[in-house]
């Protein structure tokens, strides 16, 4: 068994939930620990407290800002890079977390996943993305990411199921009214990836390879500089004319900032082909 929820996802605030025979895991903890413990409760009937493992990928507060609160109600293995680990906030009362660190390039067993700690150019100590094999399918998780790199092209090779950041409309962006120096940050090879930078990737791995169909979730969404509908549609026009029926095999899903995505097994889904549209935010 492999399922999972997009618990919250954009610039705001990150956090992914993965359930197999033997974890209950977030990938990052960027909302508060009241709206993890409410999400997981609706969506997966847990709460945060059974949570036993969490992967952290950087240490930027829309990653980790439930931190605190994860260590204090739940006591999960934490993996994370040095770099990360030394920059996240964790003071408190409570004992020391069990930490476990982990290097970019390496591979790791956590109960029965297969762990694959991705290097990514961001303007962080030490980031990584994941890519979680499992029996019943391979997973990846590429967000906040500067660029489209080989390593995050390797990464999606074979997976039933990823998670692509699309932060950014560059127009929009361009045109907004962010200060000159963060724009560029953004837009730079240690930002986010824009609504075309991820098509392109995307169009890439999967017109070279593609071994069955995909459910791409589009992640990371800026409130002020993109629109769902927008990233999606830049997306699927660049997929459709890099191979005209790239669409049938490739399934676009949208993420929310304030609403998870249904608990889904990696293996379910494998005829629908229609995209999911989530219920916009009021
Ligand atoms: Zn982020
Ligand atoms: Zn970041």
């Amino acid at each position: 068994l492999f399922r999972f929820s997009v618990l919250a996802s954009g610039s705001s605030g990150n956090a992914l939930y993965v359930e197999t025979d033997r974890l209950r895991m977030l990938v990052d903890a960027g909302i508060s620990g009241r709206e993890l413990d409410r999400r997981l409760r609706n969506v997966a009937g847990i709460q945060l407290k059974d949570i036993d493992v969490l992967l952290l990928t950087h240490e930027h507060s829309d990653h980790v800002r439930g931190l605190r609160q994860v260590l204090k109600h739940a006591h999960p293995r934490v993996f994370a890079t040095e770099g990360t680990w030394a920059q996240v906030p964790r003071e408190g009362d409570g004992p020391e977390p069990e930490w476990v660190s982990i290097r970019a390039g390496q591979r790791f067993e956590i109960g029965d996943l297969t762990v694959q700690a991705i290097p990514v150019s961001h303007d962080a100590e030490e980031p990584v993305m994941f890519r979680l094999e499992h029996s019943d399918g391979t997973f990846a998780v590429l967000t906040d990411l500067g660029y489209f790199s080989d390593a995050a092209r390797h990464a999606l090779l074979g997976c039933r199921c990823a998670v692509v950041e699309t932060n950014h409309d560059i127009e929009m962006l361009r045109a907004g009214r962010y200060p000159w120096s963060l724009k560029r940050r953004i837009l730079g090879d240690k930002g986010h990836l824009s609504n075309e930078d991820a098509a392109y990737g995307l169009a890439e791995v999967f017109t070279q390879r593609l071994e069955g169909p995909v459910d791409v979730y589009l992640a990371h969404l800026s409130e002020e500089n993109n629109l769902p509908e927008l990233a999606e549609l830049t997306v699927k026009s660049v997929l459709m004319d890099a191979r005209r029926d790239l669409l049938d095999a490739v399934r676009l899903r949208l993420t929310s900032r304030t609403e998870p995505t249904p608990l889904t097994a990696l293996t379910d889904g494998e005829e629908s082909g229609n995209i999911v549209q989530l219920r916009r935010a009021p």
